[in-house]
């Protein structure tokens, strides 16, 4: 036997359906393509943190409750004493860990086009998801459409994330309520860009108790510690928490995330640089002829090229230096669609130029 038709004999058909998360080669290039932070610390801070991490027991098992991290992050977040915490390794593993719990042929609701480990996930695990098209130049909500899938469908939960990746938006608020107070199952408010929105569900989970809101310390700046969080009724978040594996958050991403945490007045310059970069990146863009930047209440823009020509503007801007995100293959909504995050003054000058050029200009 090879071990190719071993390994088919092996695992589930799920399994080998499935194609990897890819990520793409950024070597010498201005990598504008994952939401990253574009801004590092100051050296005074650089020393502070190594300090503390210094004497970090790293021959002992963690924390398994992150219990200081946890208290950090509730009262960094204003999250009422009643609500509950689940720490992940990244918000990806606490999507993992929300699909683990829900029982086999569960369906799953999201709109799309949407962030995609809600589907890859899903899929791996052999639940029925089932995506919704939002509405086409609007990227809105279709909530007509939500409601159908829910009232057919009965989806144990509804991904909705708050605001949209790869769209930027921040969906109708009083839609997502009414999908709130009409589903039995779980709705999920991820909020993976809170930093660079003005808006939160996170004051209304004592209203819902169906209601998750799940966050992310990546967008924010730290994104290679690998910390996520889910904030919920104690109900729904301790059930969940006995399928988390009991080390899941390591002692450095502990220590460091509840350090950075502590300078949050650092983050709070940072995130205002990068939306103010978000306004004006947004007015250039729309100010070249056939290119249509999306409004965004996130740390990226997606913008529609003219027809047809959405990879090779995507190629020309790469061969200039710059790497960005080409969604045109993902078809639907995003046909011609291009995103690209929002770095420096000078990474978003590059992109621009290489932009400009790929158009002709
Ligand atoms: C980036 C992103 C995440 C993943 O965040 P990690 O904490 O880095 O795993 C989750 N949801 C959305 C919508 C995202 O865009």
């Amino acid at each position: 036997m090879t071990t190719q038709n071993l390994a088919a004999s092996l695992f589930r058909k799920e399994v080998l359906a499935l194609s990897a998360y890819k990520v793409a080669d950024a070597q010498g290039l201005v990598k504008l393509d994952a939401m990253e932070n574009p801004y590092s610390w100051p050296e005074a801070i650089k020393t502070e943190w190594l300090a503390c991490l210094r004497d970090s027991p790293i021959n002992r098992y963690p924390d398994p409750e992150a219990k200081q991290l946890t208290a950090t992050l509730k009262q960094q977040n204003q999250i009422a004493d009643d609500c509950a915490l689940l720490l992940g390794n990244g918000s990806d593993e606490l999507i993992q860990l929300l699909l683990m719990a829900l029982p086999p042929n569960a369906s799953v609701l999201a709109p799309t086009p949407c962030f995609v480990m809600y589907k890859q996930i899903s899929d791996c695990l052999g639940l029925n998801y089932l995506p919704v098209p939002l509405l086409a130049d609007s990227f809105e909500l279709d909530l007509p459409a939500m409601l159908v899938a829910i009232a057919e469908q009965q989806p144990s939960l509804i991904f909705i994330a708050y605001p949209n990746n790869p769209s930027g938006n921040l969906f109708n608020e009083q839609a997502i309520i009414t999908l709130l107070e009409t589903t039995k199952g779980l709705v999920v408010v991820d909020e993976a860009y809170a930093p660079f929105a003005q808006a939160s569900f996170m004051d209304r989970l004592a209203e819902y108790p169906n209601l998750l809101v799940m966050r992310t310390v990546s967008k924010l700046g730290l994104a290679g510690l690998r910390l996520g969080y889910l904030v919920g009724h104690g109900d729904i978040i301790g059930q969940l928490n006995k399928i988390r594996l009991p080390y899941n958050i390591n002692c450095l991403t502990q220590l460091s995330v509840g350090f950075a945490l502590s300078k949050q007045g650092l983050f709070d310059q940072q995130t205002a640089a990068i939306c103010n970069e978000r306004q004006r990146l947004f007015n250039q863009m729309n100010s070249f002829a056939g290119i249509h930047a999306y409004p965004s209440a996130a740390n990226f823009i997606l913008f529609k090229t003219p027809s047809g020509q959405a990879d090779q503007i995507f190629e020309l801007i790469k061969q200039h230096g710059v790497l960005i995100k080409n969604l045109n293959p993902q078809g639907g909504l995003l046909e011609n669609c291009l995103r690209v995050t929002v770095g420096t003054v000078e990474e978003n000058n590059a992109f621009l130029a290489a932009l400009g050029n790929a158009l002709g200009r």
